[in-house]
């Protein structure tokens, strides 16, 4: 019989191998970013056409090959920084598999000019899928000027399954990003689609975490330091009242590479136990030094994964590092041990059940009783105010007051009996609707009781009427009086950028987009002058955030955004008005049932489920 078994071709391996370690653009920009700083650049250049899926282009000073070199950095686990197994447990560059120009010409059009400081001319190679189409002598300055083109032009599949322009540029920054927030005194400079969006100069850690993040970032920060036999920390965390909705600027850096690290990032998490919502994420730009031995980075091929080989040590100082840097910097209490953490807690405040005073006034409750005991009225209304009237509902099925509960029964006997009110006053009694447990607004319907979400009702028709206002730009703005000065960061104002013709349709106004600072001098007229701020952080965050699939249009995704942040949330005490405004609102919408996160937003309990209840 024959043998069957076969060596697969170069290119083939190549492009197997490239699937490891090229998943989208950003992986190439890792790659030669990293080959460029091994290289000993002092300046960095990174130029994106397109989300990098035209051009990603990466040039720097650094040493340079010689023609021979050139034509073997392509080559597979062809590598200048190991040469036995044992130096992987010594390494102090970045890359070491010999693998990434291989992968990236497997798949690709790579353009490479290089040229060493000590010769006249340099070198330019073309590749094509692996194949060296051209070779020629350049006079090009010192270093190495890469770039890649078509990325994935022969893996149709996988050039379908990249994102959105945006999506991709999204991920190019977290890596450029990634890059220079361990390398500040390399000079950074990034341009998309020939605009710079980033110029990095040479600074400390600090500065080049502000100029990446925004200025305002630099008051946030406080430092963290500690050296240990085991690690060496450095970095800075942010201050508590800094922390964000989304997981946004935490960074964690093993002998300078970006790693990801569930553990140690639950070490910083509980350092901050207390100071912070457990719903909110602490920023973090921490910087470990460990012996390289005792890290194994070769776990994954793409390198943000690591063991270490001490990790239960590595969480515990983490953790009373960052403690006691945020109680050295007074920003937490030194001593919280033997204290009520409630009491340190600001936030537990407002999470436990208030009775918020707007009940009391809530006429719509109980106005038989009123009428009924004139006398009494003061006080039955002091009672009802102090529990919250929704509460009285709430023991029903447990134990029964009686004397609450037959005052109930009372009061819509009367109102069947009408003997106090004409027929049309019982009617529009009888349509009223109450609010249970600041969750629900319920009414009774000719079907029985309608029981409606008031946070996903209220997410409905805000989508709906955004969606609306997006598209038809007919939404209402409110003009401030005084304008407001907000700031962003780059990032976030490229995000604002891109949808603020949208927003302005809904009923924004924008003056001024500039570097950092954003004049606000109009807004809808559903957000809250002083929410506005966090209205547009969170717009952003969520934005960015992953809503953005591709699946949706933008309007669509916008709408969505929009209406999770400004919706009426459970816990929120509705006046009788709003009560009835949701109800009629959300059944003038064209699909009522259904969230715009596709959760049911109402249920109708029919007339036969209650009569069961009394079989
Ligand atoms: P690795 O970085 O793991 O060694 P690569 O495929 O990324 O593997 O690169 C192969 C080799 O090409 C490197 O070891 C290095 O010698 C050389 N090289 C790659 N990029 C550059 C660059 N920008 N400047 C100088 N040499 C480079
Ligand atoms: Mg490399």
């Amino acid at each position: 019989m024959a043998d069957i078994i076969k060596l697969l071709p170069d290119h083939v391996a190549n492009q197997i191998a490239a699937g490891e370690v090229v998943q989208r653009p950003a992986s190439v920009v890792k790659e030669l970013m990293e080959n460029a700083i091994d290289a000993g650049a002092s300046t960095i250049k990174l130029i994106i056409k397109d989300g990098g899926k035209t051009l990603i282009q990466v040039v720097d000073d650094g040493m340079g090959m010689s023609e021979t070199d050139a034509r073997l950095s392509f080559e597979r686990h062809a590598t200048s920084k190991i040469t036995s197994a044992q130096d992987l447990f010594n390494l102090h560059t970045k890359g070491f598999r010999g693998e990434a120009l291989a992968s990236i010409a497997a798949i690709a059009h790579v353009d490479m000019q290089t040229r060493k400081e000590d010769s006249e001319v340099g070198v330019q190679l073309k590749i094509e899928g692996s194949k060296i189409v051209s070779q020629e002598v350049v006079a090009t300055p010192k270093g190495t000027s890469i770039s890649v083109k078509n990325l994935f032009f022969n893996i149709p599949a996988r050039r379908n399954f990249l994102k959105s322009h945006q999506v991709e540029l999204r991920h190019i920054t977290d890596e450029f990003h990634r890059v220079a927030l361990v390398h500040p005194n390399i000079e950074f400079h990034f341009y998309n689609n020939g605009s710079e969006l980033f110029n990095l100069p040479k600074t400390k850690h600090r500065q080049r975490i502000a100029h990446i993040f925004g200025n305002r970032m630099e008051d946030r920060l406080v430092p963290v330091n500690e050296e240990t036999e085991v690690v060496k920390i450095s970095g800075f965390v942010c201050k508590p009242e800094f922390a964000k909705k989304s997981r946004g600027e935490q960074f964690f850096f093993a002998n300078d590479r970006f790693i990801k690290s569930p553990y140690l990032h639950h070490a910083v998490t509980a350092a901050f136990e207390g100071l912070i919502k457990s719903d909110m994420y602490p920023g973090y730009f921490l910087y470990l030094e460990v012996d390289p031995s005792s890290i194994d980075i070769n776990i994954h091929p793409t390198k943000t994964e690591v063991k270490f080989d001490d990790e239960n040590t590595l969480y515990a100082i983490l953790r009373s590092t960052v403690k006691h840097s945020l109680g050295q910097f007074n920003v937490a209490p030194v001593l919280d041990f033997d204290h009520d953490p409630n009491l340190d807690t600001p936030y537990a405040y407002k999470e436990k059940d208030v009775i918020l005073p707007k009940v009391t006034v809530d006429a719509s409750f109980n106005p038989f009783k009123e009428t009924s005991e004139s006398k009494g009225m003061g006080k039955s209304f002091q009672k009802t105010s102090v529990k919250g009237w929704e509460d009285m509902y709430e023991g029903l099925d447990k134990d029964i007051d009686v004397e609450e509960f037959s005052s109930v029964v009372i009061e819509s006997e009367s109102a069947v009996q009408g003997t106090l009110y004409t027929d049309e006053e019982v009617e529009e009694r009888l349509a009223a609707t109450f609010q249970l447990r600041r969750k629900y607004v319920m009414s009774t319907v000719r079907s029985g009781l309608l029981v409606i979400h008031q946070n996903r009702a209220h997410e409905r028709i805000l989508f709906e009427k955004f969606l609306g206002e997006i598209t038809v730009k007919e939404g209402v703005s409110q003009q401030l009086l005084f304008p407001l000065e907000l700031t962003f960061n780059k990032q976030e104002l490229a995000v604002l950028n891109e949808i603020k013709e949208s927003l302005t349709n809904i009923g924004f106004a924008f003056e001024s987009l500039k570097h950092e600072t954003v004049k606000v001098t109009g807004v809808p007229l559903v957000v809250p002058e002083s929410g506005i701020g966090t209205v547009l952080d969170h717009l952003i965050a969520d934005y960015m955030e992953g809503f953005n699939d591709g699946t949706l249009s933008q309007a669509e995704v916008l709408a969505k955004v929009l209406s999770k942040n400004l919706a009426i949330r459970t816990g929120e005490v509705l006046d009788q008005e709003s009560q009835l405004a949701l109800v009629n609102n959300l059944f003038a919408c064209k699909e009522p049932s259904l969230s715009p996160f596709q959760k049911i937003t109402y249920t109708i309990v029919s007339e036969g489920d209650i009569d069961k209840k009394f079989s």
